[in-house]
């Protein structure tokens, strides 16, 4: 029997949370009656810095039930390193890691499948969803078109899945030895290997709140995961370059036929055209070599991905440093 620990991040999840809490406990509770985890399986809530009652419902909770522990953001530090921080603290503290979002859009019924799938010998177990019925049209057609930019530039995903996953201990600890800031953890995990497997499930509407990832965010998100696992947009550039060139040469011998025919004019228009679609593609070009020369930039100052303000989890030997540089 193994010891199961569910992560999950929450971000100003004040109207959601207490549901949550409740609905996972349940199926915690079931799967520890029924000898599926070790009675010592645990529930941490990352708190990635909210603004609002989250911290204080994660403490209560915890004070009341001992299946509830968390961690506390100094600040916001996003999703991706709420993800990894929950795994990173408690790394020792189970044998089997489950992630979900906190707001129940992940069918919880599919975790003791999930588990039942790691005792039939799978270190990583994607949860992945069927339909996106739930979802509006605008997010279900962005995804779309994302996965299949994605899959088109090379990065290896598991199609419709989040990080709604199962992760063994050795795949958790291999996980960690990713060291990049930039992450993307879903296009992380399958790079990690081991024996996978995926669970279906069907995605429900967000419990309670709103979604805490605006276009802005999505964008930002996409566009990390591209920067972070492809140069395909470097080459995309080189290729438009190599095409302008070769139009340029195929223009000077135009240009000169003409000449020598005498059929000159004056080529104002054709000159403003070409600067302002030479000097769009230079931008293009520039800004794109900028993104990834400021992902280098980020990483050589290798700053911590986050900073925990508290831990309930073992709290008696807290070694302050331990928990607070990665
Ligand atoms: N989240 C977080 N930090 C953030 C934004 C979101 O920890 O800066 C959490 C949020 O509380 C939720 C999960 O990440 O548990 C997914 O967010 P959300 O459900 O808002 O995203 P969506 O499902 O709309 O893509
Ligand atoms: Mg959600």
């Amino acid at each position: 029997m193994k010891q199961l620990m569910i992560v999950v991040p929450a971000y100003n999840e004040e109207e959601a949370l207490p549901k949550t809490l409740e609905v996972l406990d349940g199926v915690l509770s079931e799967m520890i009656n029924q000898g599926q985890v070790t009675p010592n399986s645990q529930i941490l809530i990352v708190n990635d810095g909210s603004a609002d009652k989250t911290w204080d419902i994660v403490v209560a909770a915890s004070q009341a039930n001992p299946h509830i522990t968390g961690i506390n953001f100094s600040r916001n530090y996003g999703h991706q390193n709420a993800l990894i921080a929950g795994l990173t603290v408690a790394q020792d503290a189970a044998d089997i890691f489950i992630t979900i979002d906190a707001d129940l859009q992940d069918d919880v019924n599919a975790i003791p499948e999930m588990v039942a799938q790691n005792a039939a010998g799978y270190d990583i177990v994607y949860g992945a969803r069927n339909s996106r019925e739930t979802d509006s049209a605008f997010k279900r057609n962005t995804a779309e078109l994302f996965y299949k930019i994605m899959g088109k530039l090379g990065v290896e995903m598991v199609p419709d899945s989040a990080d709604y996953r199962l992760m063994s201990r050795r795949a958790v600890i291999h996980l960690l030895d990713f060291k990049e800031h930039n992450l993307f953890l879903r296009g992380i995990v399958p790079r990690v290997g081991f024996p996978s497997t995926v669970v279906y499930y069907a995605r429900k509407e967000r419990e309670a709140g709103e979604s805490k990832y605006p276009l802005s965010k999505m964008i930002n998100f996409a566009w990390d995961g591209i920067t972070s696992f492809s140069v395909a947009p470097m080459r995309f550039i080189l290729g438009i370059g190599v095409l302008s060139v070769l139009f340029a040469i195929i223009m000077v011998i135009y240009a000169f036929i003409k000449e020598i025919t005498g059929h000159t004019v004056a080529g104002w228009s054709s000159l403003m055209i070409s600067l302002w679609v030479i000097g769009g593609l230079q931008l293009i070009a520039i800004a794109i070599l900028g993104e990834y020369i400021g992902k280098i930039f980020n990483e050589v100052k290798d700053r911590p991905r986050y900073v925990i303000q508290d831990n309930l989890l073992n709290n008696e030997d807290l070694d302050d440093k331990q928990f607070t540089r990665h």
